[in-house]
């Protein structure tokens, strides 16, 4: 019988992370060699974390999917990372970053979580900063800030378009020290395929290698699984392809609760889909709309003269354009959260002002910025992105809007934590966008990085030692023990299986069809006969799935199409589990909007009184209905309210 429990300590919300560092156990210098660590992912997440731990003393196993860990998908992040540092002198605090994120997410995250990240926030920027990693500096050398959506202050670091991939260099330098120590050992090309859990505790895990396709066991004292977001659940999205919620899934399956699966965030400024062959989308930053202006033509005469290629958008005098952003939210303007920006464009996108051929995009314009601070302003910060926009559309952003639509970019849900991070398995911990922690309904731009790092650099290696404390006189764990000799020959059948259904349909296209149906049903808009429907055609889609599937090659060699395979069995049954948490929340918030739950301006709606919980489900076996368990949330420290970004 699962129990959630949070661990949030008590005492005044300021103090709890200090306090609870200073009661929780240590373990000694001497101990911490005699103790092993597996970290899954080498994200920002898992790279910070395996960094910090064989820093700490630990014994450490890394393992990633990527020839390198610094491939990891975090090396795609552009924008930035937020931190309270008030460099800007613009009234930011600790309190007002907090304040922010839980207003961000709707007010569906916990308190206490969400003020430990936006304290630790400034100590980040510190340990980057020492690393070398090459924020932007402003002209007397200080370090530079720029503004996100959800925000009146200007609180975000950055390295041009490229800040997760310099974040990650740093992390990465700091985690080869630790593998030429000796400390940190690397397994690149390894994918996680189970978790063992021995006496209800995570003792390790079953890996592929990918390259000889050798199935190995690995054995430690805890587990901590830093393995990314499941947004590829949709097919298309700005993940990297090789993103994917396999291990959560296998967690889950092993008794860790998921938490909001339904939250997923839709991100307003990518570039459109072209059209039915494409496997991926491309982000263009949230920090364009610092000085990026959103809008779309006020008359129908010219959004058809637009979309035939008879008009430029740049024929369009000012007076006759629709900054609707501006129009609607005239407190946050263009940078309003990503959820409420989204929904902003579909809207205009239904009612028929939609800019391109297929009536789905809406411009992006640098037009008044050209005109007040000049193009090399533009090509000092943004330069990186204009020239990718420009090769993939053939159009020169400097002269022509951008055009971006809403496409799927981020998970707030995922395993469930409690203020340790711990999951509901003793000894498995879940960081980085793994974790469901502390982004609610909807994630506030910049603030993934920061919650990667916080967890690995600065949370994890605290609270880990507290269940660790107590294994000091484990010995090693037997890898020839009967939880992973099961283990094992459960991966074995499911490979066997694979190869052996021999059916009709590519992996590529039951992926594809499942991502037609979760961005019809349980995308940008959900109600509840669609997601019936959704989790009806996900189920038929499953049996078709292992009855007809074909799977080329063979288990020993490098066969990313067996690779897809496992990932995609996972996405049928995170995308059922999406479903089924969205029919359940009847209310909109953040990014999960019921269409029966909005206002006459088609805002969102909460039920607080109903869904003030964070919903954590647990597996009961396979084709059984997951069972849910609800963590209630209580906000003393701020006023719950609509949230307002108009004034
Ligand atoms: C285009 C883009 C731009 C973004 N820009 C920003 C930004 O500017 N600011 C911001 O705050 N956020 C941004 N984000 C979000 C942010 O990048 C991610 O949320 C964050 O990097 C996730 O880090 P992570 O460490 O949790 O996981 P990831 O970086 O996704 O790493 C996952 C790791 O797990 C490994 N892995 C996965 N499954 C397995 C398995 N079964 N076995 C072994 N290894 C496995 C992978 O190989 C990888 O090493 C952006 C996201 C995208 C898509």
């Amino acid at each position: 019988m699962i129990e959630l429990k949070s661990q949030v300590p008590d005492g005044p919300l300021a103090e709890k992370w200090t306090a609870h560092k200073a009661h929780i156990k240590v373990v000694s210098p001497a101990n911490k060699k005699k103790l092993d660590i597996i970290v899954i992912g080498t994200g920002l997440g898992g790279a910070s974390a395996a960094a910090t731990l064989g820093e700490l003393g630990y014994n450490v196993k890394i393992f990633c999917i990527s020839d390198s860990p610094r491939r990891a998908h975090s090396i795609a992040a552009q924008g930035g990372i937020n931190a309270a540092k008030n460099y800007q002198n613009d009234n930011d605090s600790i309190y007002r970053l907090f304040y922010d994120t839980i207003k961000g997410g709707d007010y569906r995250s916990r308190e206490a979580n969400v003020y430990r990240l936006a304290e630790v926030s400034n100590n980040i920027i510190d340990q980057c900063v020492a690393q070398g990693v090459p924020f932007a500096r402003d002209y007397g050398g200080l370090l530079d800030n720029r503004s996100f959506g959800g925000a009146q202050v200007s609180r975000t670091f950055y390295a041009r378009g490229q800040t997760g991939q310099q974040l990650l260099l740093g992390a990465y330098a700091a985690l080869n020290r630790q593998v030429a120590k000796g400390k940190v050992q690397s397994f690149p090309r390894h994918e996680m395929l189970d978790l063992v859990v021995i006496n209800g505790e995570a003792k390790g895990i079953i890996a592929r290698d990918l390259t000889t396709g050798e199935i190995k066991r690995f054995g430690a004292h805890a587990v901590v699984l830093a393995t990314g977001g499941y947004g590829n659940a949709y097919f298309l999205s700005t993940n990297a392809m090789n993103s994917n919620g396999s291990a959560a899934m296998q967690c889950y399956r092993k008794g860790a609760c998921f938490a909001n699966p339904c939250f997923a965030q839709i991100h307003p400024t990518c570039i459109p889909v072209h059209g039915d062959q494409q496997s991926k989308l491309t982000l263009m930053s949230e920090s364009l709309r610092n000085d990026g202006r959103i809008w779309v033509p006020k008359n129908m005469d010219d959004v058809i003269a637009i979309r035939k290629g008879t008009k430029k958008p740049s024929d369009i005098p000012e007076k006759d354009r629709d900054y609707y952003l501006e129009r609607r939210y005239p407190a946050f303007g263009n940078l309003v959260p990503r959820d409420v920006a989204s929904r902003a464009a579909k809207e205009r996108c239904d009612a028929g002002y939609g800019v391109n051929e297929q009536g789905l995009a809406v411009f992006l314009d640098f037009k008044t910025c050209m005109e007040q601070k000049g193009k090399a302003y533009i090509e000092e910060k943004y330069g990186n992105l204009f020239q990718m926009y420009e090769e993939i559309n053939d159009v020169d952003p400097y002269k022509e809007p951008m055009m971006i639509f809403p496409a799927i970019h981020y998970t707030m849900g995922g395993l469930w934590v409690d203020y340790n991070l711990q999951t509901t398995i003793p000894g498995l911990y879940a960081i980085g966008e793994a974790n469901f922690s502390d982004h609610g309904g909807n994630r506030l731009g910049a603030s993934a990085l920061m919650q990667g790092l916080a967890d690995g650099y600065f949370i994890l290696p605290y609270t880990i030692g507290d269940y660790l404390a107590k294994k000091i006189q484990e010995p090693k764990v037997n890898t020839d023990a009967p939880e992973f000799e099961q283990a094992e020959k459960n991966i074995k059948a499911k490979i066997d299986k694979l190869f052996s259904i021999k059916g009709k349909r590519t992996v590529d296209s039951i992926h594809k069809e499942l991502g037609h149906i979760m961005w019809e049903y349980v995308g940008m808009a959900r109600n509840e006969a669609g997601l019936k429907k959704a989790i009806e055609e996900i189920r038929a889609l499953k049996k078709e799935f292992w009855s007809n599937v074909y799977v080329a090659g063979d288990n020993s060699v490098f066969n990313q199409e067996l690779e897809k395979a496992l990932r995609v069995a996972d996405f049928l049954e995170i995308g059922e589990l999406m479903a089924i948490d969205a029919l359940n929340r009847n209310e909109s918030c953040g990014g999960h909007f019921r269409e029966e739950m909005q206002t006459e301006e088609g805002e969102t709606k909460r039920d607080d009184v109903n869904y003030m919980y964070v919903s954590a489900w647990e597996y009961k076996g396979e084709n059984q209905e997951p069972e849910l368990h609800k963590e209630p949330l209580e906000f003393k420290y701020c006023t719950v309210a609509t949230r307002n970004y108009k004034d």
